[in-house]
C-alpha cells in the first residue's frame, strides 16, 4: 500500500516538520478511509509559529506597508482563491463530507470576503478628539493588536478561517491558524497562496494538530495578543478562561439550538423548505441549524406532513455527486453522538416520525438519515443540547407570546427563523428573540457585510461587517501640548 501524503506545518513561508516528529491521519468521512497525514503540532511548533508571526509583525515590510497596499494584498488573495476555488472545494468535501455543491458555493463566496476587507483596510482610522482645549491636541490611533491566534472547527474550514483572517490582516495583525484536526487539508492547500498574494513570510502561519496539544499552547502563548475561536461552547469556555487569566481579548463564535418558527399566515411551502434548509442542509452540521421547529397549532399537521415527506426523499450518498442532497457526518464520533441523542430523545418520550437510523448507501462512511421528532417538550435534553446533526424536533405553539417563550427558553442565542406574511409580527419577533441573527422568510443567509454574533452561550464579540475591526485593533490616545507657554502647576490635572 502506498503511504499517505504527508503535510507539515506552514511557518514563516516554509513547510516545517513537527518538532516532535508526529503525524496523524485525516479520514474521508464518506468512505471512512484515511487519505492524508498532517503534522501533529505541539507547544514547540506553536512557539516557532508565534515567533515567526511576531517577527513578521515587527518587519517593516509588513509594519510599514500602507493600509491601501495591505488592502491590495487581501484583494490579490481573494482573486487567487477564486482561481483555485474548485480544487479547494473538492479538498473540503473529501475532508468534511459536505456536499461539493455546498463547498463550491462557499468557495465562490470567499473572494468577496477578502475583497470586502481589502476595501476596509484603508478606512481603519483614529479620530481627533475635540474639547481638549486649544493648546492640547488629542487624537486616537487604531493599532493592530499583534499576533492573533485563530482556532477553527471542521464544518466550514476555509469560510470560518476567512471570517477571522481577512479582518485580522486588514487591521495589520499577523496570524497563526490552528485548523480542526479533522479538516486541515484545505488551509494547507491555501497556505502557499499567502506569499503568492504578496504577504511577507510569517504574516500567516498554519500549525495543525489536536485541540489540547496545539490549540491549548496557542491560547496560552505569551506572544499571542488575541484569540479568535469558532467551535463548541465547551471549548469556547475553556479558551475564554485562559484569555481572562492572561487579560487578552477573545472572540468566540460557538454553538446553537436555534428555533425556526412558523406562523399560520406563512407561505407554508416555503416555510417547509426553510425547515429542510435549516436542519438538513450540511447534515445539520451548521452552528445556525434550525433544530427546534416551532409550528402554530393551526398548521402543525400540514407542516409536519410536508417536512417529513420531503425529508424521506432526500438523496443520501457520495457528497462529490452532483445529485446528492445529504452527505455523511464529518467524523465517526459525530455519528455516535447523533445516534445517542436519538436514543435519548426516545427515552425522554419523543417519537421518531422520520429517519432515526443509519441509511443504506453502499458506502462505509458516517451517514445518518434525516430525522424528525414529535411529542417533545422544550425542556427535554434533545431540545436544549446541540446535537450538530440532521435531527429536528417539531413542537406546537398557540400564540406569538408562547412561541417567543419557547424560542427564548434556551442557553443558546445564535440564530432564529420566523415565517409569516405579517410584517408587523416580523418586527415584533425580531425585537424580542434572543438571538444574534434573525431571519424572516429565509434561513441561513449570510454576507461579509452583515455582523454575526452569538448571544448567551453562543458567543462573545462579533464577526463579519465593519464592527469586527474593533476586535482586531486597540485604541491609543495621544496628547500633544502645542503651547510655547511655561509648564503650569504640576500638582493639578491638565485638561
Ligand atoms: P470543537 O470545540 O471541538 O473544536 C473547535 C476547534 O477547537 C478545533 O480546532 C479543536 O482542535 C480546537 N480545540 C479543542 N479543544 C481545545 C482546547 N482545549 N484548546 C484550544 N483549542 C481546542 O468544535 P468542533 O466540533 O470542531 O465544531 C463544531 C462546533 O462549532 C459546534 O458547536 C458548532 O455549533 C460550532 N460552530 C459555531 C459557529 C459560529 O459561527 N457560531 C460556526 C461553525 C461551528
Amino acid at each position: 500500500m502506498n503511504p499517505l501524503p504527508r503535510h507539515d506545518h506552514y511557518i514563516a513561508g516554509e513547510w516545517t516538520a513537527p518538532a516532535e516528529g508526529g503525524y496523524f491521519a485525516s479520514v474521508n468521512p464518506a468512505t471512512a478511509e484515511p487519505w492524508y497525514e498532517a503534522a501533529r503540532g505541539t507547544a514547540a511548533d506553536v512557539d516557532r509559529a508565534v515567533g515567526a508571526a511576531r517577527t513578521a509583525f515587527e518587519d517593516p515590510r509588513w509594519r510599514d506597508l500602507s493600509q491601501t497596499r495591505r488592502g491590495r494584498l487581501l484583494r490579490n488573495l481573494g482573486d487567487l482563491i477564486g482561481e483555485h476555488a474548485e480544487r479547494l472545494a473538492r479538498t473540503e468535501t473529501l475532508d468534511n463530507g459536505k456536499l461539493l455543491r455546498e463547498m463550491r458555493a462557499q468557495l465562490a463566496g470567499l473572494p468577496e470576503y477578502f475583497h470586502y476587507y481589502a476595501g476596509l483596510a484603508d478606512k481603519i482610522q483614529g479620530e481627533v478628539i475635540p474639547g481638549a482645549g486649544r493648546e492640547l491636541l488629542n487624537y486616537t490611533l487604531r493599532e493592530p493588536v499583534g499576533v492573533v491566534g485563530a482556532i477553527t472547527p471542521w464544518n466550514s474550514p476555509l469560510l470560518l478561517t476567512t471570517t477571522k483572517l481577512a479582518p485580522a490582516l486588514a487591521a495589520g495583525n499577523t496570524v497563526v491558524v490552528k485548523p480542526s484536526e479533522h479538516t486541515s487539508a484545505s488551509l494547507l492547500a491555501l497556505a502557499p497562496l499567502f506569499e503568492e498574494a504578496g504577504f511577507p513570510p510569517g504574516v500567516v502561519n498554519v500549525v495543525t494538530g489536536y485541540g489540547p496539544e496545539a490549540g491549548g499552547p496557542l491560547t496560552e502563548h505569551d506572544g499571542v495578543s488575541k484569540v479568535t475561536f469558532t467551535g463548541s461552547s465547551g471549548t469556547g469556555r475553556r479558551i475564554a478562561r485562559i484569555c481572562a487569566d492572561r487579560l487578552i481579548g477573545c472572540t468566540l463564535e460557538l454553538g446553537g439550538k436555534s428555533p425556526n418558527i412558523i406562523f399560520p399566515d406563512a407561505d407554508l411551502g416555503s416555510a417547509a423548505m426553510g425547515v429542510i434548509a435549516g436542519i438538513f442542509a450540511a447534515a445539520g452540521q451548521t452552528c445556525v441549524a434550525g433544530s427546534r421547529v416551532l409550528v402554530h397549532r393551526e398548521v402543525y399537521d400540514e407542516i409536519l406532513e410536508r417536512v417529513t415527506a420531503r425529508a424521506a426523499t432526500i438523496r443520501i450518498g457520495d457528497p462529490l455527486a452532483e445529485t446528492t442532497e445529504l452527505g455523511p457526518l464529518a467524523i465517526a464520533e459525530q455519528l455516535e453522538k447523533v445516534e445517542s441523542y436519538v436514543e435519548l430523545g426516545q427515552a425522554e418520550g419523543g417519537k421518531v416520525v422520520c429517519g432515526g437510523r443509519r441509511p443504506e448507501t453502499g458506502l462505509d462512511g458516517y451517514f445518518y438519515s434525516p430525522t424528525v421528532f414529535t411529542g417533545t417538550d422544550n425542556g427535554m435534553r434533545i431540545c436544549q443540547e446541540e446535537i450538530f446533526g440532521p435531527v429536528a424536533t417539531v413542537m406546537p405553539f398557540g400564540s406569538e407570546e408562547e412561541a417567543l417563550a419557547i424560542a427564548n427558553d434556551s442557553a443558546y442565542g445564535l440564530a432564529a427563523g420566523v415565517w409569516t406574511r405579517d410584517v408587523n409580527r416580523v418586527h415584533r419577533m425580531a425585537a424580542r428573540l434572543e438571538a444574534g441573527t434573525v431571519w424572516a422568510n429565509t434561513y441561513r443567509s449570510m454576507s461579509p457585510m452583515s455582523p454575526r454574533a452569538g448571544f448567551k452561550t453562543s458567543g462573545m464579540g462579533t464577526e463579519h461587517g465593519t464592527e469586527v475591526i474593533r476586535e482586531y485593533t486597540r485604541l491609543k490616545s495621544v496628547w500633544i501640548n502645542t503651547s510655547e507657554e511655561p509648564a503650569g502647576d504640576p500638582f493639578i490635572l491638565r485638561s
